[in-house]
């Protein structure tokens, strides 16, 4: 087959309409290497949605964070380029932001020539990040956690590709469009004879999509692929799928090749958050599981963060939007979370002096990333059942 991979892009159709950026796995890349001789990138975190934006919060919660770093910045010239920053998000949270949405990112900076919104269909906690370089752990970390879906739609003559990813969908630059013989051309062929050339033609094209989707889904990580069309083509396409992504199929969905991408997106969605309230319950499961026969799980603030400290958390599962005080060691940097009845006078791991975080839950996923653990963010009807075990709960290694 002569597709030629590298010409295959993901296309943005009816992005805008949307109201969502469709963040591609490998757009921030650039980001992560870019770093200033000072201090000079701020990075936005809010919460846009509906009420928040309505109600001018927004903009009132961006210029409360913002008095934090007043206080903290003391150099006049760097001062100014805060400042400059700042206004400048303030001008696009004023003129230029016209739908709500859930979260909306901003990195801007001037000096590197710097500015950069994404708005993200999924809650990310809202701060404000003034350094020299991009703040993108949040926004990285919410990419890690959800999982890219192939989706591919077919008819016995046509196909197309998607990718969808957080919660919303693109479309591949390429579709497959097959000969299939026209009856009159095949004129003095036997019904028979002219049906199986016609069966020929569909077994080509159905071998053509498997194959592209097969290509596709090693060069952008597909983690999981929905086939969509009657039931019947699906089954010639799955058939034709190499093993390994044939275990990969998150699900079979009924769709028309002419559906639009709102509708493809909307079915694909339900299909995945079904598959992730699955994941949440599981691993809910296990930690509370783990941790009722003392083996390898822990509940509640205490454990949680003193096995964080021991770097043992192999997975840390934490409701979403979970924020709680706390302290962090400027020594060891062990966290300590503040549901003491006083405030303890040093720190319990290594006797150093601690110093007030507005949320330890935040620096503990954090550590558990860098350490190698993975997070998950509990977003479904899970979450409340969380809440009441102890609210947060670690896997541990050993
Ligand atoms: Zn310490």
């Amino acid at each position: 087959m002569s597709v030629d991979l590298d010409s295959i892009r993901l296309e943005l159709i009816g992005d805008d309409e949307r109201g969502f950026d469709f963040l591609k796995p490998d757009e921030l890349e650039p980001l992560t290497e870019l770093t200033l001789p000072t201090r000079g990138i701020l990075s936005a975190y809010l919460d846009i949605s509906p009420e928040q934006v309505a109600t001018g919060k927004v903009r009132l919660k961006l210029k409360d964070m913002a008095r934090t770093w007043y206080e903290r910045i003391t150099d006049k010239q760097e001062r100014r380029a805060f400042e400059n920053e700042l206004a400048r998000i303030e001008r696009y949270l004023m003129y230029e932001l016209k739908e709500p949405g859930r979260s909306l990112v901003i990195f801007t900076g001037e000096p590197a020539n710097l500015w950069r919104v994404y708005r993200i269909p999924v809650r990310i906690r809202t701060r404000l990040v003034w350094d020299d370089r991009p703040y993108l752990r949040p926004l990285l970390t919410v990419m890690d956690e959800y999982e890219r879906f192939g989706v591919v739609l077919t008819t016995r003559e046509e196909a197309r590709f998607f990718l969808f990813y957080l919660g919303e969908i693109a479309e591949y630059s390429f579709a497959l469009h097959d000969y299939v013989p026209n009856r009159h051309k095949a004129g003095g062929w036997s019904q028979a004879r002219y049906q199986r050339h016609v069966d020929d033609h569909a077994m080509h094209h159905f071998r053509s999509v498997a194959e592209v989707a097969a290509r596709l889904a090693e060069r952008d990580n597909w983690q999981r692929i929905v086939l969509m069309g009657t039931e019947e083509n699906v089954a010639q396409v799955r058939d034709y799928l190499p093993k390994a992504l044939q275990q990969r199929i998150a699900g079979e969905l009924p769709a028309s090749i002419t559906d639009n991408l709102n509708v493809i997106r909307d079915k694909v969605r339900a299909l995945a958050q079904e598959i992730e309230r699955q994941i949440e319950a599981e691993r809910v499961d296990q930690v509370i599981t783990a941790a009722e026969k003392g083996q390898n799980g822990v509940l509640g603030y205490a454990d949680v963060l003193m096995a964080v400290q021991q770097q043992r958390v192999a997975l840390l599962v934490v409701p979403e939007g979970l924020e709680h005080p706390g302290w962090e060691c400027s020594q060891c940097a062990g966290l300590v979370a503040d549901i003491l009845e006083k405030p303890p006078e040093s720190c319990p791991y290594c006797g150093g002096i601690l110093t007030e975080v507005e949320d330890v839950v935040d620096l503990a996923m954090q550590k558990v990333l860098s350490t190698g653990g993975t997070v998950e963010i509990l977003r479904g009807p899970m979450k409340d059942v969380f809440r009441e075990r102890g609210l947060i709960g670690a896997l541990l290694r050993y």
